[in-house]
């Protein structure tokens, strides 16, 4: 069996009056992430980390931020579009581990829900999505509200 690791990493600014979308849920937060899409940065850094495994590049390459198909696009979308892209080429999905910076609101009593609405879009369980949330004990960008970071690894395999 060949197995590959690979990492995510995204940023999107956070602003007020925006919808925050993280995780495939929307957050009730007063403000949201700014970006092309509906930007929702966990899900990003998961397909840049499955695409990373399978050597495929990364997200903006497969979905350009000035294609108008994709504005306001829900990211759901774009993961379940890169788990076809693994699947056209055997790989399977092991596992993700994903860790959300944030300084609010708290997404921890959001994290179970997350994991359901993501598992499926990749074909794998519940159990195999770990998400884990952090502050950024009020330093820089993050730590002042003014953005998000979501971080992100995956196991994929082939028989
Ligand atoms: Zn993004």
């Amino acid at each position: 069996m060949k197995i590959r690791v690979g990492f995510g990493f995204d940023v999107h600014a956070l602003q007020a009056g925006r919808d925050f979308w993280l995780g495939g849920i929307k957050l009730d937060a007063g403000k949201g992430a700014v970006g092309h899409s509906d930007a929702d940065v966990l899900i990003h850094a998961i397909c840049d980390a499955l695409l990373g495994a399978a050597n495929l590049r990364d997200i903006g390459f497969h979905f350009q931020n000035t294609d108008e198909r994709w504005k306001g696009k829900d990211s759901k979308y774009f993961l379940k579009e890169v788990t076809k892209m693994l699947s056209d080429k055997d790989w399977k999905i092991e596992n993700v581990d994903c860790t959300i910076a944030l300084e609010k609101p708290k997404v921890n009593p959001h994290i179970q829900e997350m994991k359901n609405v993501l598992a499926p879009l990749m074909n794998i369980t519940v159990d195999d999505v770990s998400i884990k949330a952090t502050t950024n004990e009020k330093l820089g960008y993050v730590g002042r509200g003014d953005g998000i970071n979501a971080y992100a690894v995956a196991l994929i395999s082939k028989v």
